[in-house]
């Protein structure tokens, strides 16, 4: 069996670290918003590049929260991807504003920049694009529309800590950048966590009040707003973490070189691009082949983790179907949705491990042709 991640692998090189700064936490008697969540944001403004950070309680806050911070609501409208998890969207909804979707670029799975300005109405307020699988977005083209139309942009940076768009790293484009430190994630806690990057100190303030129910001084509250606290033990987990991640997102595209170089003689398989002058953190390894579920049932049966991110395009989703959109509206997404499969991918994969999945996916690929 290889999984599409293993965290004990991660946990058994670690654990030592991460047990002693717990119990510290444990010891300390402060457990919600202390000196470790200070220190955090602090050193992840540091590494990302912004003036400031905050921590929140999840990445589907951090989006839903930059959206209050921004008094986006009922009767804006925000443009973004079809193509990403739902709490990308669901943070627009959870507002009140309109998500309206923009088609994908079948090579880099983001949003597709050259469309976006034909979406644009007098109610657009903001675009979020979402750098999915670790892959930056095109932000020359993206923060140029903004500015000529006068848009927020809110990255959802939530797969890609650490990647970088002309060695700057995302998050640091737009008004405000959003990270998720769901266990799964590049720089995953082990609970829920999130967090807010920005460069206005007023911005700052009023997401810094909107976490806390709406009020800068405690008591006194200004507007309604939010239990999204991070924790001292996921906070004091993730610095630890910190001090690995590019450790880990260099040991990641190392694997991704390795998955391109074993699949280089096979046309079946279509291998993920890179942007020039982006560096991809993969958070995903995700390739194009024909017959996917089929091939996706073999590897499952063979013990191989491969999983479909994403089965359901967003404007597909229930949740969405009062927006109107029908199949075929988005035509590169819902094709992509259908060939799109996740190959295991974390930093401690062996070369022998990776070597068996290409080679399953490759006599699976062989196999399935054969019955055609
Ligand atoms: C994980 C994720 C989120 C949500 O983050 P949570 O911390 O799970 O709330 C949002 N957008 C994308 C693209 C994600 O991958």
């Amino acid at each position: 069996m290889i999984p599409i991640l293993d965290s004990k692998r991660q946990y058994a090189k670690i654990g030592t670290e991460v047990e002693k700064v717990v119990c510290e936490v444990l010891r300390s008697g402060s457990y919600i918003l202390g000196p470790n969540v200070k220190a955090l944001e602090s050193e992840l403004a540091k590494y990302i590049g912004c003036n400031y950070t905050v921590a929140l309680n999840s990445g589907t806050d951090a989006l839903h929260l930059a959206l209050r911070a921004l008094d986006i609501g009922k009767g804006d409208e925000v443009i973004t991807t079809a193509f990403t998890f739902v709490a990308t969207t669901e943070s627009i909804e959870i507002v009140g504003a309109t998500p309206v979707f923009c088609d994908i670029n079948p090579d880099t799975f983001n949003i597709d920049a050259n469309k976006i300005e034909d979406l644009i109405t007098p109610r657009t307020k903001a675009i979020m694009p979402v750098h999915l699988y670790g892959q930056p977005c095109d932000m020359d083209k993206i923060m140029d529309i903004a500015k000529r139309h006068n848009l927020y942009v809110i990255e959802d940076c939530c797969q890609a800590i650490g990647a970088e768009y002309k060695g700057q790293k995302v998050g640091t484009f737009g008004d405000i950048g959003c990270y998720s430190f769901y266990p799964t994630k590049n720089l995953g806690g082990m609970g829920d966590g999130g967090l807010i990057t920005v460069n206005s100190e007023n911005l700052k303030n009023r997401i810094v009040a909107l976490r806390n129910h709406g009020g800068a001084i405690r008591y006194h509250h200004d507007e309604i707003g939010v239990n999204s606290r991070l924790d001292e033990i996921q906070a004091a987990i993730l610095r630890v973490k910190l001090n690995y991640i590019d450790e880990w997102n260099k040991a990641r595209r190392s694997h991704a070189a390795t998955y391109n170089e074993l699949f280089a003689g096979c046309s079946d398989i279509q291998t993920p691009k890179e942007l020039d002058n982006t560096y991809c953190v993969y958070h995903q390894y995700t390739v194009k082949i024909p017959n996917r579920d089929e091939i996706h049932k073999m590897l499952q049966e063979s013990g191989i983790g491969a999983m479909l991110y994403y089965p359901i395009p967003l404007h597909m989703q229930k949740v969405h179907a009062h927006l109107g959109y029908k199949m075929g509206d988005l035509p590169i997404t819902e094709k992509n949705t259908e060939c799109v499969i996740s190959l295991p991918m974390f930093p401690e994969l062996t070369l022998e491990e990776q070597k068996t999945v290409a080679s399953t996916l490759i006599s699976c690929l062989e196999k399935s042709k054969a019955l055609a």
